[in-house]
């Protein structure tokens, strides 16, 4: 039984987006990001309300032609489209973007051009060696962030309030992790579907809230549970941002397999890592974004595929599924490295958010599936 059904999700959902409809009426600012390597501490510490965007369908990728190009990035068309479509969207009083791959880097003059909706674009060097003078340059970019942050809410900066939302952010990141670590085991007690789902509710509620909520799902794991089955293949998913409305993929491979791993952003390298709070603020968080655990779209990526290794070794992974969004060359190009490093069977799959090729998709999971056997 689902640990968090899809009905309780959706509640919990509408009574954030109501609750940031109040929050904005009362002159609140809501600022959202696309991409993990967005400092979301930054836009709480100035007042405003951090939302992470990332919810892409096929609808929203067709509304969003109107603006790019029909063979651009179905996530990008999908997230203009949205701006089109999602109410939450429309709540939006700012957009965080980086610049990591050439699509991401588009994206700020669509917006700005087709909806007037202010963008900071934050440059991360795409070049991933923390030479010092790269490390500068990022940090000098999170202070204009904080500076465009203070015009966007005309709040006074609080530096105390950085510590806070870092505390909190850390406190999460832990709580993920130990929620993640129940699918190391055999078997899992979570789905990669819910972890899925939980992460991105994570990137909605507000720390506190979902602190709360994940103690109280943990204290759900800690009771014993009906046997499940053992003899299901464990797999690792990868590749590219999976959408919060995405879940073709999962549901298929989870319908005779389980997810104990993954490597995308919006699943488990969005809590891997935590803030060191040593140093002064500003550098501490520079120098964790710049290192976060590398998007295939920055050179080397060798950590990446570290932690690729480092998965598959502790979950006991026997296959790997790899989704590429399609014409997104950052992840396509990184199959034929995986088959090489990692020596497991690997279930290559591309597509944008269409439905069209399901009963296609769950015969090539069936087949791979009973290859692993
Ligand atoms: S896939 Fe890479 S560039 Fe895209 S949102 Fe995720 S981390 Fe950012």
């Amino acid at each position: 039984m689902a640990i968090l059904d899809s009905a309780r999700l959706e509640s919990l959902r509408l009574e954030r987006f109501e609750e940031l409809t109040g929050l904005k009426a009362q002159g609140k600012k809501v600022v959202g990001y696309f991409c993990l390597y967005a400092p979301v501490e930054i836009v709480q510490a100035a007042g405003a309300i951090p939302v992470r965007l990332a919810r892409a369908d096929y609808g929203s990728a067709l509304a969003g032609e109107r603006f790019l190009r029909a063979d651009a990035c179905p996530f990008c068309k999908a997230s203009l489209g949205k701006f089109v479509q999602d109410p939450l969207y429309q709540l939006v009083d700012g957009v965080v973007i980086v610049n990591t791959c050439d699509m991401m880097r588009r994206l700020p003059e669509a917006l700005t051009t087709n909806f007037s909706v202010p963008v900071f674009l934050l440059y991360l060097p795409r070049t991933s060696e923390l030479f010092p003078n790269r490390l500068q340059g990022f940090q000098a970019g999170l202070s204009d962030l904080k500076a465009w942050l203070g015009g966007l809410t005309g709040q006074e900066w609080q530096e105390e309030r950085l510590l806070e939302a870092i505390d909190e952010a850390n406190q999460l990141r832990r709580k993920l992790q130990e929620l993640d670590q129940t699918r190391a085991e055999m078997p899992p007690k979570i789905s990669g579907g819910e972890l899925f789902d939980i992460v991105a509710l994570a990137t909605l509620l507000p720390p506190k809230r979902m602190l709360n909520l994940l103690n109280d799902l943990l204290a759900v794991l800690r009771k014993p549970a009906e046997a499940m089955n053992k003899n299901r293949a464990r797999l690792l998913l990868t590749g590219s941002i999976l959408s919060e409305e995405d879940r073709t993929l999962i549901e298929i491979v989870e319908e005779k397999a389980d997810i104990v791993a993954d490597t995308v952003c919006t699943g488990s390298r969005w809590f891997n890592e935590e803030i060191t709070v040593a140093e002064e603020p500003f550098a501490g968080l520079a120098r964790f974004y710049f290192s976060r655990t590398p998007c295939a779209c920055r050179r080397p990526n060798t950590a990446l595929f570290e932690y690729i290794k480092q998965q598959v070794a502790a979950r006991k992974v026997q296959g790997i599924v790899s989704k590429s969004l399609l014409y997104c060359d950052a992840y396509r190009f990184e199959v034929k490295q995986l088959r090489q490093e990692v020596g497991l069977p690997v279930l290559e799959v591309d597509g944008d958010y269409s439905q069209v090729n399901r009963q296609q998709l769950r015969t090539r999971v069936e087949a791979f599936l009973e290859m692993l056997r």
